[in-house]
Parts: structure tokens; sequence; C-alpha cells
């Protein structure tokens, strides 16, 4: 049979970057992926935020993305838009960029690297055992991996299978979306009426400052519709769409000829627990929600890279599998402030006089320095807080991407984490650290930074003389001229030198 140390079922943008940070880390990872190709069919989600742009930029390929989409302040909360300008980040706005192109430019970089892919394979079943796991694929084909994660999105058949549970919330409204031609002259742009939102745009489009978008006449057009009733489960008609158009705006616009037609919903559910045994689950499978505010497909990638180094460590023998549960730990928090949020903003959508009048009493609020910011933070990820305990404002959030001065000339924190590999940053007097015993796994790099130090939403926090930080960017101990606690961060995230 054959064996991989980890086997990842799906490859969406989750498993995609879950598979890159694993081969990164030199595991022996296959992805299995039901489409036969990369191809996705409809538009699904629309951009990345600020934090996902960091996160790629800590691995060298921000720039794959940002030379195809558009730059533009895309945070939001409930329709009103939230400028992130001022912020105190390299990518100081949010990235449109359609999902299908998102998947083509992470699966790319992922091709660079020695990651076995069995496409048109679905995985049917699995049982896992003490040593791994044995999975059944379809064509009769079985696979054996020390670790299986489920990135098999919403549906996953790898939650269900290791009676996981999803404890969450029913749908309240739904809404279809399509690519269709119309005879008639849609108004392009977002409306609202007395049914809740509607809008008609095309794939083809510019962003004009920052943020009017600006639709071409040709092509196909996207529809977006709210429905009277929360539609089922079965693949929406192009006569459901028709009636839920009619409903809306009086006519149909004369649709015809449908590229693709999907639902979705705000159901808004969660995994009860991220990791049983061997198996672990990230992204939509873990996580879904409204697609309001443009946050899943930015959870997901960023549950990748939180648990990529991690379970990479353990199937390397050098941290204890104790280290996986960190990731429950620190990511169910996140989706699950992702679900509060999402569903505050459903509930601030709904067509009634009242909400509509608490819409723009918010809107008024978040107009406001102190609110905009924070939820900006939120929104765009930036203000994402790991809980390791108390201590300095940096300790559990992101690295600053800070220009450094070292021997060998100017040097960007974020270009240290390409490899992702942990780096312990020492801002003092080079030669107070010895970390011999570290070495194989931990860089020390002396650098000089004479600039300020600020973070989203929080301000300005104190110079640390050293800082440790994590393959995913978060700061795992920050030193003020002392190591105290240095060799318990060390052991607690890189493991024990004399584990190997
Ligand atoms: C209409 C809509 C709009 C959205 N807008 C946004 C947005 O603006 N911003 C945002 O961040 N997110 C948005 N999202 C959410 C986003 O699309 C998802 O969060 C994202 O795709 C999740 O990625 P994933 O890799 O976890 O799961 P998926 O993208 O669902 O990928 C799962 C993969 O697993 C494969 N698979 C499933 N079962 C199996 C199996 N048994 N064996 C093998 N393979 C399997 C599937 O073929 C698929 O490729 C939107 C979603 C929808 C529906």
């Amino acid at each position: 049979m054959i064996q991989h140390a980890v086997v990842i079922a799906g490859g969406g943008p989750t498993g995609l970057m879950l598979a890159g940070e694993l081969a990164l880390a030199g595991v022996d990872v296959a992805i299995v992926e039901r489409r036969a190709s990369q191809e996705l069919v409809g538009s699904r989600a629309g951009g990345l935020s600020s934090r996902t742009i960091e996160v790629l930029d800590q691995r060298g390929i921000a720039d794959r993305f940002l030379s195809e989409g558009q730059m533009a302040q895309v945070a939001g909360f409930a329709m009103t838009r939230l400028d992130i300008s001022d912020f105190p980040t390299r990518h100081n706005y949010g990235l449109a960029l359609w999902q299908n192109h998102i998947e083509r430019i992470l699966a790319g970089w992922v091709e660079e690297w020695p990651v076995t892919f069995y496409r048109g394979h679905e995985v049917t079943d699995f049982a896992q055992d003490d040593t791994g796991v044995e999975l059944a694929l379809s064509g009769n084909q079985s696979l054996r991996a020390a670790y299986l994660v489920g990135c098999d999105g919403g549906r996953s058949l790898i939650r269900k299978t290791a009676g996981i549970e999803f404890p969450g919330w029913d749908p309240t409204t739904s809404s279809l979306l399509a690519e269709v031609e119309m005879t008639g002259e849609p108004p392009l742009g977002i409306h609202r009426t007395a049914f809740g939102v509607h809008a008609f745009g095309r794939e083809e489009y510019k962003i004009r400052d920052g943020g009017e978008i600006m639709f071409g006449d040709q092509g196909p057009i996207r529809v977006m519709v709210t429905e009277k009733h929360v539609g089922p489960a079965t693949k929406p008609t192009l006569r459901d769409l028709s009636e839920a158009l009619v409903a809306v705006c009086g006519t149909d616009y004369g649709i015809h000829s449908p590229t693709w037609i999907s639902r979705f919903t705000d159901m808004s559910r969660q995994a009860a627990t991220y990791r049983k045994g061997r198996v672990l689950l990230a992204g939509d499978a873990a996580h879904v929600h409204s697609p309001i505010g443009g946050q899943g497909l930015n959870t997901g990638v960023q549950d990748a890279v939180n648990l990529g180094w991690k379970l990479a460590q353990v199937v390397k023998g050098m941290s204890l599998e104790s280290l996986l549960d960190t990731y429950h730990a620190e990511r169910h928090p996140v989706a699950a402030r992702v679900l509060r949020n999402t569903m505050a903003q459903v509930a601030l959508q709904r067509p009634d006089d009242r909400t509509e009048a608490l819409r723009g009493t918010i809107s008024e609020l978040l107009g406001m320095d102190e609110p905009r910011k924070r939820f900006a933070a939120m929104q765009s990820g930036l203000d994402i807080h790991y809980d390791l305990g108390e201590g300095h404002p940096l300790l559990g959030r992101r690295m600053p991407d800070l220009d450094l001065v070292t021997a060998n000339g100017p040097l960007r924190v974020f270009t240290l984490l390409h490899k992702a590999r942990p780096v312990l940053l020492n801002l003092d007097e080079p030669g107070g650290f010895d970390m011999t015993s570290w070495a194989d796994r931990v860089q020390l790099i002396n650098a000089k930074y004479a600039g300020a130090w600020e973070l989203p939403a929080l301000g300005a926090v104190t110079a640390p003389t050293a800082v440790l930080i994590r393959p995913d960017g978060y700061v795992a101990w920050v030193g003020d001229r002392t190591q105290l606690g240095l060799v318990d961060a060390l052991t607690t995230w890189f493991g024990s030198p004399t584990l190997q």
C-alpha cells in the first residue's frame, strides 16, 4: 500500500496552502482531490485580506497574487467600508481576486514542491489506529498516512467519518449566485430592497480610486439575489433564479444560458474539535458561515499556516504530539469570532426599517476612529491574538515586517520566514544568546531596528530587545534585556533538543 507522512483530503485553498507548508518543511505529503483539475466552477471568494497577503509575503509569494489582482480598501463590516490605509503594515489594503485565480496561483506554488497529487479521486472512507490512518479512495485504491487532514470543505466526509460534531445555527436566509446571459439590461451594482440585497455585475471589472467598481459592457452577467424563503439543499435551477429575480425586480431581465448557478446561506457551524487522534480539520471542513465580509477563504488559509509547521515538527519527531492541540486552542477561537461577526452582519442586513436604523447607527459608530480601527483590524485578520499568556503586547500577535539592518545589509523580517523556519531576532548587542542546542531548528539573527514599533489597532508598543518568531509569523517570546522564559518558549514551540 502507498504510504505518505500526511494525506490531505481536498485541494481547495486550505489544502493547497497546507501542502505547500508541509512540503516546505520537508514532509512527504499527498493531496487527494475529487476535482480532475484545479478549475473551479462558480465565483466563490472574491479576495484576500491584509493578513492573508502578509502570510503569503512571509513565504515570498505575495507578488504572484498582487500582480494579478486589484488592491483596494475591501475590508468592511455590514456594508460599511473600513479603510486600513493608515495601518502599520506593508499591505494596508485587501486584494480583489476571484477564488479560481487564487487557487491556480497557489497550485502553481505547490507544484514547485514534491507534493503527490491524486486528482480526480475521492476519499470515501478511513479508519485510524495507533500508528496511522488507512484511507479508502474511489476506484478501489487505498493509502496509508501517519496523519490525515480534512480540508474537504463544509460537507466534509472526514469530519463526519471521524464523528466530530458540527454544532451551530441553521440558515435564516439564502441567496442565489449565478453567471447568466440576459436579453435585458440589469442595473449593474449592489441594490437593497424590501427583500434584501441583490447585485448585478460582470466578471471583468476595474476598481477606481481604491473603491468604486467599474464594470465593462461585455460578457455574461453575474447575479446575486436574496431568496424570499431559505432555499432547499438541492442544486438550484434557472427557474429558481428567474422566480427570485421576478419577486425582487419584477422581471428576470430575460435570463438564459447559465454558466453556473449556486446557492449560499448563512448557516453557521463549527467543528467541536479540530483534532481527533491522527485526524485534523482545517478550512471550511472546520467552520462554515455566511460569506459576508469575505472571511472564509482567508480563515482557511491561515488555519493551514498555523497547522503546517506544527504537524511537520510532530511528523519529524522534533515535537511531541501535544503540540497539535495548540492548533485547536489557537484557531478555534479565531473562527468562533468569525462566526459571531458574520452572524451580526447578517442580522444587520435585514431589510426592515428598524434594522435599517440600526445599520445607520453602526455605520456612524464605525466612522469614528477607534471603532473603525478595531473592526478593520478584526475584518482584515491583523488583530489575531493567540493566548500565550501575560506579557508584552507582541506576545501571541503577528510580528510586523520591520526593515532591519544586519551586518550583511538591509533585511525585511518576512524574508527571514520564507523557508518557514523559526527566528530568534536579537536587536541588542550581538553575542548575548547561546543557541547551540537549537541551531539546527532556530535561526539566530543579529540586527538593528531604529523605527517605530506599532501594532494595528493597538498603536505604539515598547521596543523589545529580542523576539522569538514562529514559522507562522506569530511572536512566541519577547525579550526585554533578560532571557527569562526563552528556554521554555523554545522547548514548548520547537521541541527539546534531546528529542530528534
Ligand atoms: C458564494 C460564496 C462566496 C464566498 N465569498 C468569499 C469571500 O469573498 N472571501 C472569502 O474569504 N471566502 C468566501 N467564500 C468562502 C470560500 O469560498 C471558502 O471559505 C473556501 O473555498 C474554503 O476553502 P477550503 O479549501 O477550506 O474548502 P473548499 O474550497 O470547499 O475546498 C474543498 C476541496 O475538497 C474537495 N473534496 C471534497 N470532498 C472530498 C473528498 N471526499 N475527497 C477528495 N476531495 C474532496 C473539493 O472538490 C474541494 O476542492 C465564499 C463562499 C461562497 C460559497
